[in-house]
């Protein structure tokens, strides 16, 4: 028997086709999504106006929770990481992060990478399986649940696609989570406050700007000339900076939407003056319409050799481009105290599996 499609997976105007052609009303559609996205609520009694007839062809047709929460950390920040399981075992992470201009969700698109990039946890664990589009937005809806729960009701208000995986691997289903969360009638994030975080996977980046999504986009660049980002990343192979950047023109081209460069800063690997003049010059012909985020590198054990910059090397480069008249923030780090980087938590909890595992099968 085939399994029933989670109902977060539909649009609004695939519930309106479902209803029509199961004999019941247009506004059956309206009140399930109102409930879904508005109520926040998977109990179709607590959804009002809905009809028996309407219920029963859902309850039919349709699931509901696809993931089980299996840890949650708070870091003392306010951070907060999610472990949920997946509905055949596998474990992804979401974070929410409390900033000044509102609270956000870092969503995981795939199950592992194969991207593979030499300093990343979420690289380590080959890619498994893509995430479908309901299972990216169940985990906006469980982290605005957990919200709801705590005393001040606040609201999501930002997206970031920058969990664990390869967006643009898995891009059909991105593009229909983005589609699902904007919708004005139901979650109604708007799409200047999401940003879809990418390696660098060049036809995709054109595919998307085409789209004209309205959304931020930013690129993984870590290295300004190819042989060092050969050697951080090995997707440059196949699309190197050159092809790169002339995606990026075609974005700003036809979206008219900041483009964010994210540049994660290695002690002794890319942090170097010279490294920062480079980039001024890669980018000072786009550079009223581009950013930098400098973020200090967060150390993961398997990757031992690399560790982060000091400081004064960051504050160094961010001076360097600064004086080129390049715009640079130094991002704010959320959650160093729970692993909060891309693919940590469920890194460690992963090997912690895989040791008691292996401890389980000595002991037999
Ligand atoms: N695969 C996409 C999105 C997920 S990674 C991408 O690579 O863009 C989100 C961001 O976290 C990327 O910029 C990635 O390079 C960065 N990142 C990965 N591991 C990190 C680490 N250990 N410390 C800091 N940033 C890291
Ligand atoms: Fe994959 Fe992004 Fe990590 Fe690279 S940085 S391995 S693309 S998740």
């Amino acid at each position: 028997m085939q399994e029933k499609p989670s109902i977060y997976q539909q649009t609004l105007d695939e519930l309106y086709v479902f209803f029509a052609n199961n004999g019941a009303k247009k506004s059956c559609a309206e009140h399930v999504w109102h409930g879904l996205y508005k109520e926040h609520t998977e109990d179709l009694n607590n959804i009002n106006g809905l009809e028996e007839e309407c219920k029963e062809l859902i309850i039919n047709h349709f699931t509901f929770r696809s993931m089980q929460q299996v840890l949650r950390q708070e870091a003392k920040d306010d951070t907060v990481k999610f472990l949920f399981r997946l509905a055949d075992g596998h474990i992804i992470e979401t974070v929410l992060m409390r900033q000044h201009f509102g609270t956000s969700v870092c969503v995981t698109t795939q199950v592992g990478c194969n991207i593979g990039c030499s300093f990343c946890a979420s690289g380590l664990l080959r890619k498994v399986r893509d995430l479908t589009a309901g299972e990216i937005v169940e985990q906006i809806i469980q982290v605005q649940q957990f919200l709801n729960g705590e005393a001040q009701r606040e609201r999501i208000t930002h997206v970031v696609v920058m969990g664990i995986g390869e967006p643009f691997d898995n891009y059909e289903n991105v593009v229909r989570f983005i589609k699902i969360i904007t919708h004005p009638k139901g979650l109604a994030i708007a799409p200047r406050r999401i940003t879809v975080s990418t390696s660098g996977i060049v036809p995709k980046i054109y595919r998307f700007a085409d789209l004209k999504p309205r959304v931020n986009l930013a690129i993984s660049l870590h290295a300004p000339n190819n042989e060092l980002r050969t050697r951080l990343m090995k997707i440059n192979r196949a699309y190197p900076i050159e092809k790169l950047m002339a995606a990026v023109d075609h974005y700003l081209k036809q979206t008219r939407r900041r483009v964010t460069f994210e540049y994660i800063m290695i002690k002794d690997i890319n942090d170097q003056p010279e490294h920062a003049h480079e980039l001024a010059m890669l980018l000072k012909d786009k550079k009223e319409m581009v950013y930098v985020n400098l973020i200090p590198y967060n150390p993961v054990d398997e990757h031992f050799h690399y560790q982060r910059s000091a400081k004064e090397t960051i504050l160094n480069f961010y001076d360097i481009l600064k004086k080129h008249d390049i715009h640079v923030v130094i991002r704010q780090e959320l959650g160093s105290d729970i692993d909060a980087a891309c693919g940590q938590l469920r890194s460690k909890h992963m090997n912690t599996v895989r040791r008691k595992t292996i401890n389980h099968s000595q002991n037999m």
